[in-house]
Order: C-alpha cells, then structure tokens, then sequence
C-alpha cells in the first residue's frame, strides 16, 4: 500500500502548491522510489474544461481524454508520470456521482449529508487505483479556511486517522511575508494559518514557508513552537531562478529528508539529483538567445499558457539557448497590422484558443509568416487560423472561414460531428453539452512520407493528445495541396487532417492537436526542439 502526503496550502493562493508538489515527487523519485501525484479541487466546475483560461489558466489534456487542472501539467512535467482521468476530482464531479446515485435509490433511504457522504466519495478517490507506486501526493486546491474547501479537508483528517501517521504526512505551504518599512519577515499570517488547519483537526507535519529572504534560525524556531512542528521541518522555500531549480533548491532546505523522517524512513537512499543538476545549468548558462513572437488572446494572464510555455524553454534546452517571449495580442493586428511587432521576432506561434475575438489577427500573422518565411508554428486554432489564410490568400477560397466564428462563407474549418476512437464512432451535435464533448484525448496520426514532420519525429506513427469541437474539412485537401499546403498528417482513417505544412518554407508547421502537453523538460517535444532551431537559424540571417 503506498503512502500518502497531503499537500494544503495558506494564507493566500498562488503560493506555488502545484510546483512544490511536483517537486516534491520528483526528489522521492530521485531516491528510487515510485510516485503518483493527484489534485482535488473544491470547485463546483465538474472540470475546468468550460472555465475561461483567463480564470483559471490552462486547462490541461490527460492521454486518457480528461480535462484538468494546469497542476497536473506540473506533476507530468516534473515526473514524466502521465496523469490520467482518475488523479483531478472536483467538488462539482462528487456531486454529480452523488445526486446520480441518489436518484438511483442506491441509498437506500438514508439521508445523504456531506460527512459521511461527500468525504466517502472524497477518500475513495484518493485511495482508489493508486497502482504499485510508493507514494500518493495528493494537493488539495485553494486555501486553508475557504468554505468550499471544508469537505476535502474534513476527508484528508479521517484519511489521516485511518492510515495512521506512518502513512500519512501533512505538508502545510504558508507564507512569511516580508514588511520592508519594518525590515522584518513576519510569521503571524503563518501562525494563524495553521491555527485554522488544527482547528479543523489537521496538524501539519511539515511547514513548506514562501518567502523572500531567508528565515533565521530564530524565526524558525519560533514558527516551530508556535505551529507544533520540529524546527527542522520548517523549510524555506525562497523563489527560484527557475522553475527546474526547485526541486534542488527544495532539496538543499532539506524537504525529501523531512518527508521521509516523517513516515520514520531516515535510511532511505539519498537521491540522485544529476539530470536536475543538468538541466539548471543549461538554463543557467544558455549559449545564445531567441524571440519568438506568440500570438494569442489570453495574453492577459500567462498560466493560460503554462504549458506552451514550458515547451518553448524545453526546445531552448534543447538547442542550448535562451528563448524570449513576445506576447502579442492578436486583436491589436487587426487594427494595426502585424508587421511591425513581427518585425524583431525569429519564429511566430500561434496557439490554441475559442471563439471570434482576435481571429482575423491571427490569420494575419500566419500570412506575414509564410510571405516572410519566418519560422510558423500553428497550434491547434493556430492551425486552424494557417489552412484559412492558405485558402484566402492562395486557394481562391476568398471567403473562407470557421463554422466557430461565422456561419456565412465557405466553412473550410467545420463543426466536428462524428469520429471514431479506436472501434467506436463518437458523435456529437451542434446544441449537444459544452462540458466534456470535444474530441479530448490521445488520438493517432499518420505522416506521409517525405514530409518534415516524419522527419522531424523519426516516426510515421505518433499520438497526440487533442482538444478541440472543431476540424479541417478534408475536402478542401486536394485545392490546398495544389496551393502549396501540404497534408503532412492524417487520422489513420484519413478523414481528418492532423498537420499540414509547406514545402517552400524554411519551417511553416501547423498541427491540430497540443504537443506542448507532452514535452518535458528532460525529453523536449520533437517540434519544439525543431522550431526553436529553425528559429535559430533565422536569428542568425538577421
Ligand atoms: N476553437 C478550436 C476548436 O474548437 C480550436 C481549439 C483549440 O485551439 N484548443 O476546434
């Protein structure tokens, strides 16, 4: 049986709980050991697929089709574990199982209540198909004294009751706010944190403190006696000068050894920290730089990107150089045209995104693009945004356009009714749910031969994982094709367009599916190793 860490964050969010979660299980895989990382959200949303990325940034793909929360990018990053349909819960999806069971008569007369019903259903989850693994992480969102939360910490007391404390560690991620007028780091907003978690029958083995400077010995002490933990299990967790330096650093305040002292196992083997070590020193020392301009509409709020991101960095790991970020807002080249913010730029990406705003700016990039053979790179609505473009400006296709955005023109992009996943056809329909009906998931492709894309893979087979309602018509293959637009991927059934690319351009690639959901930083995803150094290649014409 594996054992379990809860990981509660408090004082304020966005403490960075999703990160010191990842790792934390990335430093107990480096000692050997096998780890599953889960998030439970206490959200009404079933899942944050209908939420807006400006709310609560991205929505990340498991292979297995469910939407989740962006931590779940973290875990697999951190880990290379994928995460599946069974490691996000919300409060909106135990509810629905409940009142579904309810309806069913499974009760069986009893009047159903939040303790014991809703906290059964939360410790089944948690204990639930855990597989062989050593450790379960299990992150509970939000914070220490929200009232949606009060279930999820009501169900990880019992949980901690019942496996006992040889099996169960709390990790409490606090803040220590540093005050500059008084020049003095404070552990109040910390103490009563943990007052509110011990009154709701948690005391913290572990607490995880943010902060800006590093807390002295005394302070240590003090939020020691005052929280009820030993002095050594206050860790400082300062910001890091990047995302991968966290496990070492994390490592260096001595967490994993914490940890482990807490389920009594200090004779564990002391981990292997070098492939961290390598990556930090490639960020570190980077030989070279790039600027690729990203155009998008969530520029507002970077999480709804996180993912695209961290891919971007991995191909700059990749080709060892740094790369900087332009965001661009593609509503402004509507007005303003794209050129001269895409005048600086090596590379242009556009990535996913719904609905009306903005696509004409994105359409415009893809031109400025393929007219000024800067590296391209369509993602999904990016891609979608790119085959527009090739049928307006080189098929003759003048009033082409997205069934999303338009339901006059020539629908060139339509709504997705009908696919199969593996033997299954799914079928969907135009007033069906918004909630969970995209074609969501890992789905196969195949790659022509001869193309850059097989090139760049070394494979003719792939799987990717999707997101989207809407698909390239296929019919429109052979008029694009003999445009210039090529059909470099195609579902196995050949029904539905995957990637397309062009021949006469240095790197011009877009793809229906998210490959950022699948790079790592220790195994940069294939494209994005390829566009950054494409991007390079460019950097070094101008
Ligand atoms: N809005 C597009 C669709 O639903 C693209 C989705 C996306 O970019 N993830 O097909």
């Amino acid at each position: 049986m594996p054992r379990y860490i809860f990981i509660t964050g408090g004082v304020v969010s966005s403490l960075g709980k999703g990160l010191a979660s990842a790792a934390m299980g990335a430093l107990l895989q480096a000692r050997g050991y096998k780890v599953r990382l889960r998030k439970l959200d206490p959200y009404l949303n079933v899942d944050p697929g209908t939420m807006s990325p400006y709310q609560h940034g991205e929505c990340y793909v498991t292979d297995d089709g469910a939407e989740t929360d962006l931590d779940l990018g973290h875990y697999e990053r951190f880990t290379g574990v994928p995460a599946s349909q069974s490691d996000n819960i919300t409060t909106g999806r135990i509810y629905s199982r409940i009142i579904e069971r309810e309806r069913r008569g499974d009760y069986l007369g009893a009047t159903v209540q939040v303790i014991p019903h809703v906290t059964d259903q939360i410790k089944q989850f948690v204990l639930s198909d855990a597989g062989d693994v050593d450790f379960v992480l299990c992150e509970i969102g939000g914070t220490v004294g929200d009232i949606e939360g009060l279930p999820f910490f009501e169900a990880i007391r019992q949980l901690g009751q019942e496996l006992g404390p040889e099996n169960a560690v709390f990790v409490h991620v606090t803040l220590l706010p540093y005050i500059k007028a008084a020049g003095e780091m404070k552990t109040k907003p910390t103490q009563h944190s943990v007052k509110e978690l011990r009154s709701i029958g948690i005391q913290p083995d572990i607490l995880l403190c943010r902060c800006e400077i590093p807390i002295t010995p005394g302070d240590k002490r003090k939020i020691g006696q005052f929280c009820n933990v030993r002095e050594s299990a206050v860790i400082e967790g300062r910001d890091a000068r990047s995302l991968y330096d966290v496990p070492l650093e994390y490592h260096r305040q001595g967490l994993d050894r914490e940890v482990l002292r807490c389920f009594g196992m200090e004779d564990a083997p002391e981990p292997d920290l070098s492939r961290w070590e390598s990556i930090s020193t490639a960020i570190a020392e980077p030989d070279g730089e790039v600027t690729i301009g990203i155009v998008g509409k969530y520029v507002g709020l970077l999480d709804a990107y996180k993912s695209l991101i961290e891919a971007l960095h991995h191909g700059g790991i990749a080709n060892g150089v740094k790369v900087n970020l332009k965001w661009l807002d593609s509503e402004q080249f509507e007005n303003d045209g794209p050129v001269e913010p895409l005048e600086d730029v090596h590379g242009v990406l556009v990535p996913g995104g719904f609905g009306e705003r903005g696509v004409e700016g994105k359409i415009a990039a893809a031109r400025f693009a393929r007219e000024r053979k800067v590296p391209f790179f369509g993602i999904c609505y990016g891609m979608q945004m790119a085959v527009i473009e090739a049928a307006r400006n080189l098929a003759g296709v003048d009033d082409a356009m997205s069934t999303e955005f338009s339901s006059e023109g020539t629908s060139v992009i339509g709504l997705l009714t009908e696919w199969t996943r593996g033997n299954e056809v799914e079928t969907r329909s135009s007033d069906g749910d918004m909630g969970g009906t995209m074609r969501l998931g890992a789905y196969p492709a195949v790659l022509g031969e001869g193309t850059r894309v097989r090139d760049i893979y070394g494979a003719a087979h792939i799987e990717e994982r999707h997101r989207h309602r809407y698909e390239v018509n296929v019919a429109y293959r052979e008029q694009l094709e003999a445009s210039g637009l090529k059909f470099s991927g195609l579902s196995p059934d050949g029904v539905l367009p995957e990637i397309v690319e062009y021949e006469d351009h240095p790197w011009f690639i877009g793809v229906q599916f998210h490959p950022e959901l699948k790079s790592r930083p220790f195994e940069p995803h294939p494209l994005f190793a390829s566009f950054i150094g494409a991007a390079l290649e460019q950097s070094r014409m101008v």
